[in-house]
């Protein structure tokens, strides 16, 4: 078994990132800024989007970050938004989900020009994405192909089966496995909460990817031998034992599926720096389109 350390391959990225940063500053040419919306003060929100700042700043790029309070209405969002989309300074940016009940995710991403939608979630980069087009990937899908690709992990005429069908994870995931190339042209399964037998689907599966966020649900009886497992969950789950006073857990249960796996990503330390490092690299390639429209 070996793991798929997210951590030092999103490390690699981003020393890669930070030379190219180096080269643009030594030619004198602006580099690229990434902004970030938060509403409200969810404490995982708060994590995800400070730990994407302070990566921005890692490896040179500019960041700026956008607090609204939880009480932001749709209208003053889409007016930040707007904001954004016109401001020349900004490569490209994020606005951290989930959203308040009174604010429309939809009209929201609807609202990110896509030129600087480095999250990759507007239907223009979505369906570019679907149709093999060069454009944005959502970050996560975006990590896990680098990940398979730098650990040369085979994906051809392979079954790979993900599990959850979210926007932002599972579909995209799906799409670009089932892709003509590598990594891809896997031979997909989508499964979700309404599939039957899910145990008999997974058990057949060369690759699993496994995004529903429920803790310990890939079990090693629902895992082939020599499997690729992919673990994108992440939950907290309370321990007063812990100085945070709570712990991080993916959907795998780790110790006894890695037993059994070729492959595996471990939660923390996998697919989470990973999100990270290929958010940067989505806005490194805004900044080059930027830069190549003006
Ligand atoms: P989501 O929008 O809640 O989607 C969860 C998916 O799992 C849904 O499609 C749901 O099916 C499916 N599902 C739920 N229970 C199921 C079950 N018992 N059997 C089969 N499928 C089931 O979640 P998400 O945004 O994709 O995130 C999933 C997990 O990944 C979360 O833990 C999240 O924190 C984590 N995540 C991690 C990263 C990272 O960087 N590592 C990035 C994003 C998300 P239905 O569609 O039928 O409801």
């Amino acid at each position: 078994m070996e793991i798929l350390d997210g951590k030092k391959i999103s490390n690699d990225i981003k020393s890669e990132i930070k030379a190219e940063v180096d080269k643009m500053k030594e030619r004198g040419e602006k580099v690229p800024h990434l902004a970030a919306v938060i509403v409200g003060s969810d404490g995982a929100s708060l994590t995800y989007v400070g730990s994407k700042v302070r990566s921005c700043e890692r490896v040179g790029f500019e960041s700026t970050l956008v607090q609204m309070p939880s009480t932001t209405s749709e209208q003053e969002l889409l007016k930040k938004i707007e904001e954004l989309n016109q401001d020349d300074n900004i490569d490209g940016f994020i606005v951290q989900l989930p959203l308040p009940d009174q604010i429309d995710t939809q009209k929201v991403i609807m609202a990110v020009h896509p030129d600087k939608d480095v999250d990759g979630f507007h239907p223009m980069n979505f369906g570019k994405m679907a149709l093999d087009m060069s454009t944005f990937i959502p970050a996560t899908p975006f990590g896990i192909l680098e990940l398979l690709e730098r650990y040369k992990v085979d994906t051809k005429g392979k079954h790979t089966v993900v599990i959850g069908r979210s926007h932002i994870v599972g579909r995209p995931m799906s799409i670009l496995m089932g892709r003509k190339g590598w990594p891809g042209n896997s031979t997909v399964t989508l499964t979700h909460s309404q599939t039957k037998n899910i145990t008999q689907i997974t058990s057949q599966a060369d690759i699993i990817i496994s995004a529903l966020g429920v803790p310990n649900f890939l079990k090693a009886e629902m895992v082939k031998d020599d499997a690729v497992v992919i673990d994108v969950g992440i939950t907290r789950v309370p321990d007063e034992s812990r100085p945070r006073g709570y712990y991080l857990t993916g959907d795998v249960d780790f110790e006894n599926v890695s037993k059994k796996a070729s492959y595996i990503t471990p939660v923390p330390g996998g697919v989470g720096p990973m999100t990270i490092a290929m958010l940067l690299k989505n806005t490194l390639l805004a900044r080059e389109r930027h830069r190549s429209r003006s």
